[in-house]
């Protein structure tokens, strides 16, 4: 039936075998579907033009209209540019191009008009425009497209160099669609639906994204493409998870009496907070109901998720089940083997530790107590997955920083028993609601959105590199009063060697600013031999030095409360939630914490946005938010290995809205049609194996 979408791209008239392998190579366009699913992601609006004496901000696109004058190259071969000056009736400016500078020296036709598209910089006081879209204004015109919008879509410089530029693209797209039968893109939503929503028909909206009669046909092809795309999404996590629910058996931890009890009465440190306390009924929720429990358990560094790990442990432990924690650094698991031995040790249970660095023997002791089953509870790195780890009976795996493992390790859990252990994945990094939705739409989640009572809020300072002398001042007065200071520099793998250097310069100018026998320094970074960086680490840990300079080694775990500075070398370079992370390190004890960010003096518009962010919130969901709309999902952590996430229209940044109902509308129907059996489902469920086939993994897996 849909034979003409699955034609291979080089039958498409205008294609050909040579420039199909470029398609194939550079977008993934295979087949005559796949470049109908390459929808254009923006439009020319041929009725809106800025002009160039409104240019006033460097954080805003412009369209403009006029004629380009001149062009010329400058520089030599190894930093070569291009630079055209456009003109229109109200002023100049210049267009330039650092990349593909022959190709565009070649084509740009001198004395038309154009229309420019881009965001500008300002330079020795003038904006000019790198690397902007650009478009004959003739060509446009000539392809009697009857509104005001056109299509341009994205392609590469290989493309373009052998003839694909956008304009290319739009040519062939159009080829297409005359082709096109409406029996050729059938129809997938049930029609109570598309009633329900008013959303445009399938055969309609793909010709309306690629060729918008007008405007309000453009918003209405688009809603409903974004629409379809998480709908399939969601019913297809939802119908994972519960399908999971139906089927997947999990133990039952009836019995709370003795560790957990006990525990809570006479052991508890601290009063929980009611955030704590309603997650801890939620996984008990899922332990006493007889599936296995899946559940993801969000909540801010600092939040204070170890206790409520511990304590799902413990209801385990009280059912004759083991549990095991497992953590991505070796100092974490550390911090966690430490801190929960002293919590439980009037309780009488057996906590181990395994990680990379145990010792032979030591780890065939842990191994044989494992099976023996007289270790309750063990703690450890990756090396708790490795075949030969072997329980007697583990009813709970927790995962602390999930993000930081692979789906292949988490899945490895699973088959530490005949019947899966229930699993706790928990993350520091908040991750925007929308994002959630998708990225672990089939798991139960809970939030710990409370931190516990005393902190004071973190006060964070921004500052210029010409303000070193006031930084080292702040340190000198934070180290006076008794506290710590932790100075991090970021490390990229691409620039290793030159970030060592940095941070080895940085180092020495620190040790001349304080030096011996006032102050103590500890050094930290990846390339030193672990024991070193263990010593180095535990120095400071003891408060025998007063600073750590360190890379992002020390992002995740370690817990000094009397540390209450976090000073953020090259700060721009830093990703919101990385910066928001470094900061979760101080703020750990009951005094005042500060985080200083240290740029250099010029910063570009996302990094002074990073910088505003920082300094006006603590809250790490609002952050993500943020961090979400700069960058986009497509950057974020475990997004791509997510497999959810190849979405050609959908933007989990701004469709939010789109989403939720998407979601909510899948919730419906899987209600009414579990199994998806009527028969207005049945392209649906056709559609979702498909996917799932090709996902099989993940869709088990949590
Ligand atoms: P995270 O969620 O970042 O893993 P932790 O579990 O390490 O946070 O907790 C951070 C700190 O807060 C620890 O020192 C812990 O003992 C403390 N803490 C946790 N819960 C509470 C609470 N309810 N009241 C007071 N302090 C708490
Ligand atoms: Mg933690």
């Amino acid at each position: 039936m849909e034979n003409l979408l699955q034609q291979p791209i080089e039958y498409l008239k205008g294609v050909g075998p040579a420039r199909a392998e470029l398609l194939k190579k550079e977008l993934n366009i295979f087949s005559f579907g796949d470049l109908l699913q390459h929808y254009p992601f923006r439009y020319i609006d041929r009725t809106k033009f800025a002009t160039i004496k409104d240019i006033d901000s460097d954080e805003k696109y412009y369209q403009l209209k006029g004629i380009i004058t001149s062009v010329k190259t400058i520089g030599d071969n190894r930093q070569k540019r291009l630079v055209a000056t456009f003109k229109d009736a109200t002023g100049v400016c210049e267009l330039v191009w650092f990349k593909g500078v022959q190709w565009m020296e070649k084509s740009i036709q001198i004395n038309q008009e154009y229309v420019v598209f881009g965001r500008p910089q300002l330079f020795n006081n003038r904006y000019n425009f790198p690397h902007p879209e650009i478009e004959l204004v003739k060509e446009i015109n000539a392809d009697g497209v009857q509104s005001g919008l056109y299509p341009v879509y994205s392609t590469t410089e290989k493309l373009k160099f052998k003839g694909f530029s956008s304009k290319a693209l739009a040519k062939i797209q159009k080829t297409l669609l005359q082709q096109l039968k409406p029996h050729d893109v059938v129809e997938i939503l049930p029609p109570n639906l598309i009633a329900e929503l008013k959303l445009m028909m399938r055969f309609d909206a793909i010709h309306n994204i690629h060729f918008p009669k007008n405007n309000a046909a453009q918003q209405q092809a688009e809603r409903r493409l974004k629409f379809e795309e998480l709908f399939l999404i969601q019913l297809r996590l939802l119908r994972t998870k519960i399908g999971r629910h139906q089927s997947t058996p999990g133990f039952v931890f009836e019995k709370i009496d003795n560790y957990f009890d006990n525990f809570y009465k006479k052991y508890l440190p601290f009063e929980l907070t009611n955030a704590q306390k309603r997650v801890i009924r939620e996984i008990r929720k899922d332990v006493l109901c007889g599936k296995q429990m899946n559940r993801l358990l969000q909540g801010d560094v600092g939040s204070g998720k170890t206790i409520v790990a511990l304590m799902s442990m413990l209801m385990a432990v009280d059912n004759g089940f083991q549990a095991c924690l497992m953590a991505p650094t070796e100092i974490l698991a550390q911090q966690h083997f430490e801190g929960i031995s002293s919590l439980v040790k009037e309780l009488g249970i057996n906590v181990a530790m395994l990680s990379g660095s145990s010792k032979t023997s030591e780890r065939k002791f842990i191994q044989r107590e494992l099976e023996s089953g007289t270790i309750n509870i063990l703690i450890g790195t990756h090396a708790l997955i490795e075949d030969t780890v072997q329980f007697k009976n583990l009813g709970l795996a927790v995962v602390d920083e999930q993000h930081k493992f692979g789906v292949q390790q988490r899945a490895a859990l699973w088959r530490k028993n005949t019947t899966p252990p229930h699993i706790l994945v928990m993350t520091a990094t908040p991750i925007p609601r929308t994002l959630a939705m998708t990225l672990y739409g089939d798991l139960d989640s809970s939030v710990i959105d409370e931190l516990p009572p005393g902190r004071k809020p973190i006060k964070t300072l921004h500052k210029f590199d010409s303000a070193r002398l006031h930084l080292f001042g702040l340190i000198k007065e934070e180290i006076a009063k008794g506290r710590q200071v932790y100075v991090v520099y970021p490390l990229i793998e691409e620039s290793e060697q030159l970030d060592l250097k940095d941070l080895m310069d940085g180092y020495e100018s620190f040790a001349r600013e304080f030096p011996l026998p006032n102050y103590r320094i500890s050094i930290v970074h990846g390339r030193q031999e672990p024991e070193d960086k263990e010593l180095e680490m535990q120095r400071f840990v003891k408060g025998e030095t007063q600073i750590m300079v360190a890379t992002t080694v020390i992002e995740v775990g370690v817990n000094v409360p009397n540390a209450t500075m976090m000073v953020i070398e090259s700060a721009e370079r830093f990703g919101l939630s990385q910066l928001h992370q470094l900061r979760g390190r101080v703020g750990r004890g009951g005094s005042q914490s500060y985080c200083i960010l240290m740029t250099g003096n010029k910063l570009g518009a996302d990094a002074r946005t990073r910088m505003k962010t920082m300094c006006s919130t603590n809250d790490g969901f609002v952050i993500a938010e943020v961090d979400l709309e700069l960058r986009g999902p497509g950057d974020l952590e475990g997004l791509q290995q997510s497999g959810v996430m190849n979405l050609h229209i959908a933007n989990l940044a701004t469709d939010q809205r789109i989403l939720q109902t998407a979601r909510d509308k899948a919730n419906e129907l899987l209600e009414q049609d579990a199994l998806l059996q009527k028969p207005e489902h049945q392209r649906l469920l056709q559609l979702i194996k498909n996917v799932e086939l090709e996902k099989k993994v993940w869709g088990k897996i949590s």
